[in-house]
This record gives structure tokens, sequence and C-alpha cells, in this order.
């Protein structure tokens, strides 16, 4: 036995009673009417697996209703599958690896791996940090953006990124369309707690912002210095390293959603 021989990465009926036991824990909910009785299953040889009767609204629907899951032909455990292989490896699974794993098309990966990246997006978090807390901040360039052909140098055709992560929590990640100080201070300050340590590089659009903080540590990377004590930012620089080794093609079509992600470590 392992995590791939659960039932409901093989079996239909499992996983639909696995997606259910997420999102109905306390029992099904209609998601046109909102009731959480008078609810029945519709049985027979011609019902879809997982299909329920409300008795309020007298209206038919499953699990899959409202989730990323709903209006596709794909049949529910290759969608576990796919949200499996996407959460498990730390550099993600590319379109392409997907289409041959689950033996789907390509077409179809890249769909299902929009769809989930989709489902990943988290608004309205809490900030992150706190007292006694540290947060590194940073930014990267990565892939290239959409139209913009590759130049011989510069960062001025990749796709800019901020990033945040509290030591020993999660990270979150922002997709920018200019490093600068107001946008950096609108990331930080909307995202990290004042009472926050803040650790940064020497990055001048860091050192007004670094004074609304409880500390500011900084890095001087000019100087080839990478970390001096608890000064060092290598847990968001580590982060951007696996970011960056993820499928770059799928990267440069992101949905426009895909701004706020939070990502655990
Ligand atoms: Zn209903």
């Amino acid at each position: 036995m392992s995590i791939l021989s659960k039932p409901y990465f093989h079996d239909e009926h499992a996983a639909f009673e696995k997606l259910e036991s997420i999102i109905w824990p306390d029992g099904p909910i209609c998601p046109h009417c909102g009731a959480v009785d008078r609810i029945s299953e519709i049985n027979g040889k011609s019902a879809r697996i997982g299909l329920k009767f409300c008795g309020h609204c007298r209206k038919q629907f499953t699990v899959r209703v409202g989730t990323v899951f709903e209006r596709s032909h794909v049949p529910l455990h290759k969608w576990l599958q796919a949200s499996y292989l996407m959460c498990a490896s730390k550099k993600g699974i590319s379109a392409h690896q997907l289409h041959r794993t689950l033996e789907v098309t390509y077409k179809t990966a890249w769909f299902m791996e929009h769809r989930l990246r989709e489902a990943m997006v988290q608004d309205n978090l809490p900030p992150m940090g706190g007292s006694g807390k540290t947060v590194e901040a940073d930014e990267t360039f990565i892939g290239r953006r959409k139209g913009v052909l590759m130049p011989k140098g510069g960062v001025a055709h990749k796709m800019k990124v901020v990033g945040l992560v509290e030591r020993g929590g999660t990270v979150r990640t922002f997709k920018v369309d200019a490093v600068t100080a107001k946008a950096v201070r609108e990331i930080v300050t909307e995202n990290v707690s004042r009472e926050s340590e803040l650790q940064t590089d020497e990055a001048q659009h860091y050192v007004n912002l670094g004074k609304e903080f409880s500390r500011h540590g900084t890095v001087h990377h000019r100087d080839k210095q990478y970390a001096a004590g608890n000064d060092y930012t290598n847990t968001i620089e580590g982060f951007f390293g696996l970011f960056k080794r993820r499928d770059l093609v799928d990267l440069g079509t992101v949905p426009p959603r895909f701004d706020r992600v939070g990502w655990c470590l």
C-alpha cells in the first residue's frame, strides 16, 4: 500500500466520497438553495455518480457544483490524482508531465493545471509574522512576459515577482508590473504585521519601509555578504530557487487572478 493506492485515486465512487467528506463534513448542502435537509441520493442505472436531489428547490446537483471540478468531462479520480501531483512535488508538475501520467490530452492537462492553480489563490489572508516573528522579503525576475521579445540582457522582458516568507511559516508571492518602492510597500504593509522583524537586502525600496517594522535587518549582497547573525534572506531566496524550476511555460500563461498565492514550504 502507498498513498498512490488510495481508492479515491482509482475509483470514481470513492473519489466522490472523498470530495464529499472534504466539502460537506457535516452532510450535503444544496448549492442551489442552501438546504441541508431533505436531500436524497439519486440512484438507478442511468444516474450519474454522486447525483443528489434537493427536496426544497427540487434541483439536482453533485459535490462538483461550485468547485473547480464543475462541468468537466474528466473523471473526478483523475482530478484528485492531478491535484495530488501538483501539491506533492515541490517544483510542481508540468502540463506535459501531467498529460503523460494521467493519460489525458495535453490540452486537458493544461486546463486542469490552470483550474487547480486558480483554486490555490487565497485572498483576504491574515497578516504574516507578528511579535517575535521574522519575515523575509525579496524580489526576483522570472521567465518572460507574454509577447515580449527576448533581449540580450536586462530584466525588462521578465515577469517581476515579490516574495514574502515567514521563517518557519508560509510563503506568499505577488506578480508586479515593476519593482517600485510604491508597489513593494503596498505588498509588504498589506501582508506583514508591523510587530514583525523585516529582513531584506540593501535595495533602496526597503529603506523607509523597514522603519515601519519592529526591526529591519539587511544583508549587503553587493558587498558579497550573505548572512550576518540572524540577518539573511536565504529562506526566500531558496524558495525562489524552487519556484524558478517550475514549468515556466505554464507560468507565462498564469491567469490574472494568480497574483496572490500562499504556498507552504
Ligand atoms: Zn435546493
